[in-house]
């Protein structure tokens, strides 16, 4: 297939007018492209813009992020989100280093064996970086799609997302040289642009006299998604335990949700449990301590995708003894001053101005920090 099919000529030569002038537009390094990718994924442009640009001036080549420790990858994630991703993005640059000797696979086969690269990252960035014609099939791409040919399988579908790739397939231009990668931003930037979720702008779009959503003014019955299962919400309590001017933070398993970032002790609520009874508990079972409140601080609602989370932060101190740490998790006892070093979870950050606020208001009523009491 050629950019001579009128509607592939159509959506290239709209690209070629209408696109934003975006930092990873710039180059055809694969290890930008792919990092963009990555970011790019459940974020707004114009969020990633400059995570983009601070990532790629401390990590430049797929070498150096090999070699950059978790900690400090993920402090200039923190705040997108979505940490499993960029964990898979550090370990696949680490394989790329030990297995392919420095350079990234140029094939979909190879290229999906890495940690995180699925069907959709893989069709992006070897389009994009590498003119390899194969469809990215994101939500951008599915609702320009199946409005245009007024689709209304439930886009939920692997089905349905199979179904708009082989089509894809069939049309994504094999030349002239760059055309494929040109296809895939422009079917993209049309859904970030013009075929946006609600009201699109369908005056301004170059298939609005061809598109079954518009010509039968069903714009609002495509995509068609099934309604998601209700999102579960948490109670949690969460510790911020001082001892002589400093509180205690531990890192969270490598594994799982929020891996590999820093946290305060605490958990989920038991049923019947007051925000108190669930810190006191959590403590006690977590790090054998028991501790007394000195200040609570306000409630923080945070949704992550799967789940929503009512926290209650507390300021507490410990009643007698020590901290008894879990064995195997790395700990830390940290001043106010150095919480800015460690990534921590979105939530945290939340009520972090208020902690901050508590510590400069005690260090302008105590002469000496170093005896920390109220
Ligand atoms: S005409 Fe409107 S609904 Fe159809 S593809 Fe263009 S922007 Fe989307």
């Amino acid at each position: 297939m050629t950019t001579k099919h009128p509607n592939v000529k159509k959506l290239l030569d709209w690209f070629q007018t209408n696109q934003r002038n975006l930092p990873w537009r710039k180059t055809k390094d694969i290890y930008h492209i792919w990092a963009s990718e990555v970011m790019l994924q459940q974020t707004q442009v114009t969020t990633v813009i400059p995570y983009y640009k601070r990532f790629l001036e401390r990590f430049p080549t797929v070498g150096r992020l090999a070699r950059g420790s978790e900690q400090e990858v993920l402090k200039l994630w923190e705040g997108m989100g979505y940490y499993s991703r960029i964990r898979n993005f550090h370990r696949a640059a680490r394989q790329v280093m030990t297995v392919y000797d420095g350079k990234i696979p140029d094939t979909p086969e190879t290229f999906q064996k890495l940690p995180g690269v699925g069907p959709y990252i893989a069709a992006a960035v070897l389009s994009i970086a590498l003119d390899i014609p194969l469809p990215a099939v994101d939500g951008n791409v599915m609702r320009v799609y199946t409005r245009f040919h007024g689709i209304a399988d439930d886009i939920r579908k692997n089905t349905t997302r199979d179904r708009i790739f082989n089509e894809l397939k069939g049309i994504i231009p094999t030349e002239p040289p760059g055309a494929a990668g040109d296809f895939t931003q422009a079917f993209m930037e049309l859904g970030a642009l013009i075929c946006t979720p609600q009201k699109p702008r369908c005056d301004a779009c170059p298939f609005h006299e061809q598109c079954i959503a518009f010509t039968t003014n069903t714009i609002d019955r495509y995509p068609f998604k099934s309604p998601a299962g209700k999102v579960p919400e948490y109670k949690v309590s969460i510790g911020i335990i001082i001892k002589e001017a400093k509180f205690y933070i531990q890192k969270r398993p490598s594994e799982g949700h929020l891996g590999g970032l820093w946290e305060f002790p605490g958990g989920k609520a038991a049923a019947g449990e007051s925000p108190e009874q669930t810190l006191f508990r959590e403590c006690k079972e977590e790090l054998g301590c028991e501790v007394e409140i000195l200040q609570p601080l306000p409630l923080v609602r945070h949704a992550y995708s799967h789940f929503k989370i009512q926290m209650s932060p507390f300021i507490c101190q410990l009643k007698h003894g020590d901290i008894h740490p879990q064995e195997n998790r790395p700990f830390r006892w940290i001043t106010i001053s150095e919480l800015d070093i460690y990534p921590f979870p979105g939530a945290n950050h939340k009520f972090f101005p208020r902690l901050k606020e508590y510590f400069t208001d005690f260090f302008a009523r105590n002469k000496n920090p170093g005896c920390f009491t109220v």
